[in-house]
């Protein structure tokens, strides 16, 4: 039997993150801005009360300071903080910072824990991973990763560039990507690669600039990193070398539901804010909501932020349960990223000229999440591993069935002509 009730107190923690939202980081919006983001001071404040209110890291193991939630509460509360693009920021739960803990839980030894990911959970760093690399090297395609690290003596010594890492200005620490070795890993499309934990004070480890970009109010931007003789100890080693691919997994098929699950925030209140304006606002003799094409609008916007919820709440109880959730993942990303761009477009739309007035954060989030269909694999690689999927389920019930086309079997006529080759 499937249950789609929630638990009381789950009911209660998504009320209270609701509330919290509502009454204490909506109203700090207006301080947020396209060029520098959220002023430091502002966010240390909407912690501190976030803190108080007993919300902040949700997705945190206790034992570190956090909630302790699995995927499917987190997906409860990650929408509601993702109302506002502060809201993640605030229960410190927004990315990469919230993949980086994750992974730095999963991998990490006792020692990289108390120095990188205590202060992160606290809120007194930030972080960045630093993946992608200008062409010639990784982007969609990480078998390119150009990045390398070797040995001298008991420490490594990386050398490369990296783009786009998101957050880096005024991050503490980077996890940075780096084949460590030629040859092939467990994966034989991919080289053997590690990962690392590099200070951002390292002085080989250097910021070229922040690139301007469609969303520029992310903290600490996205960023150009020139790497030249950069010197790690062996203690900076995340986890085990050549392992850097499969740590890439487990950072980034939760990272991808967590990204959907706070931009499906973002979906619903621009849904909630142009059915508002489509009940006031007026046109030829009746409110805008009535005519029926903005009616199809909102009705095919709550259709699809609906159909978004459930592959979000599916993909977490499979990973909440053990499996590895890839397939679900690349398809809830893929809809998800394209429904939210869609549904902002559409409450854009309705709203008129309000709509990209910075009165309303729609013009906002209409900037943000354009992005969010090519990071963390733009729709055309989650499509092709969809179809990889179920082209290979299919190839393998051909095999252990034996392939009859459906319909053929019951015309035996054109069977018959293929077998002889004269085709279909
Ligand atoms: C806002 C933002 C934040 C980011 N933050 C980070 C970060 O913090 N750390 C990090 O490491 N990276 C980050 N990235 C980089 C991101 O992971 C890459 O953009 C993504 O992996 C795609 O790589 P690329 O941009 O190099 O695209 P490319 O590899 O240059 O591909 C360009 C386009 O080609 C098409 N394409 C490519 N391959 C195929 C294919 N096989 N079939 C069909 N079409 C294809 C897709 O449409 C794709 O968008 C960020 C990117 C953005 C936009």
């Amino acid at each position: 039997m499937i249950d789609f009730s929630l638990s009381p107190s789950l009911m209660d923690l998504k009320e209270r993150t609701a509330a919290f939202v509502r009454e204490y980081v909506i109203p700090e919006e207006r301080y947020l801005d396209e060029h520098t983001g959220f002023p430091a001071e502002k966010l240390k404040e909407l912690r501190r009360q976030a803190r108080a209110a007993g919300l902040f890291a949700p997705h945190v193991e206790e034992e570190w300071g956090g909630m302790g939630l699995n995927m499917r509460e987190m997906s409860i509360v990650f929408e509601e903080a993702g109302h506002s693009l502060l809201g993640p920021l605030a229960l410190n739960c927004s990315a990469p910072d919230e993949g980086n803990m994750h992974l730095l839980e999963m991998v990490a030894t006792q020692a990289q824990k108390e120095r990188y990911l205590r202060p992160l959970v606290e809120g007194e760093i930030r972080s960045c991973f630093a993946m992608t690399e200008p062409p010639p090297g990784a982007g969609t395609d990480p078998s390119l990763l150009r990045t390398s690290a070797v040995r001298r003596g008991s420490d490594w010594v990386i050398n490369g560039d990296k783009w786009y890492i998101t957050g880096a200005e005024g991050a503490g620490f980077a996890i940075c990507m780096a084949r460590t070795e030629d040859g092939q890993g467990q994966d034989s499309r991919q080289p053997r690669a590690s990962m690392f934990l590099v200070d951002m004070d390292n002085p080989g480890f250097q910021i070229v600039r922040k690139i301007p970009s469609l969303d520029a109010d992310f903290a600490g931007g996205h960023c150009e990193i020139a790497i030249r003789d950069c010197v790690v100890p062996e203690e900076a080693v995340l986890g085990a070398v050549g392992e850097g691919f499969k740590y890439a997994q487990v950072r980034l098929a939760p990272a991808r539901l967590t990204h959907c699950m706070r931009w499906l925030g973002v979906a619903q209140r621009s849904l909630d804010i142009a059915a508002q304006y489509a009940n006031t606002r007026e046109s030829f003799g009746q409110s805008l909501g009535k005519h029926q094409m903005v009616a199809e609008m909102i009705a095919d916007s709550a259709t699809e932020i609906h159909a978004a919820r459930l592959m979000i709440w599916h993909a977490a109880w499979v990973l909440d349960t053990g499996g590895n959730a890839k397939y679900e993942t690349s398809m809830t990303k893929t809809y998800v990223a394209e429904t939210v761009n869609r549904v902002v477009d559409r409450a854009l739309q309705i709203c008129g000229s309000h709509g990209i007035s910075m009165d309303l954060p729609l013009a906002t989030f209409y900037r943000s999440v354009r992005a969010f269909r090519i990071y963390d694999g733009p729709s055309e690689i989650h499509r092709t591993v969809i179809a990889r999927q179920v082209l290979k389920s299919a190839a393998q019930v051909a095999q252990t069935e034996g392939f009859v086309p459906e319909g053929a079997a019951t015309r035996p006529e054109t069977t018959e002509a293929a077998r002889r080759g004269e085709g279909l």
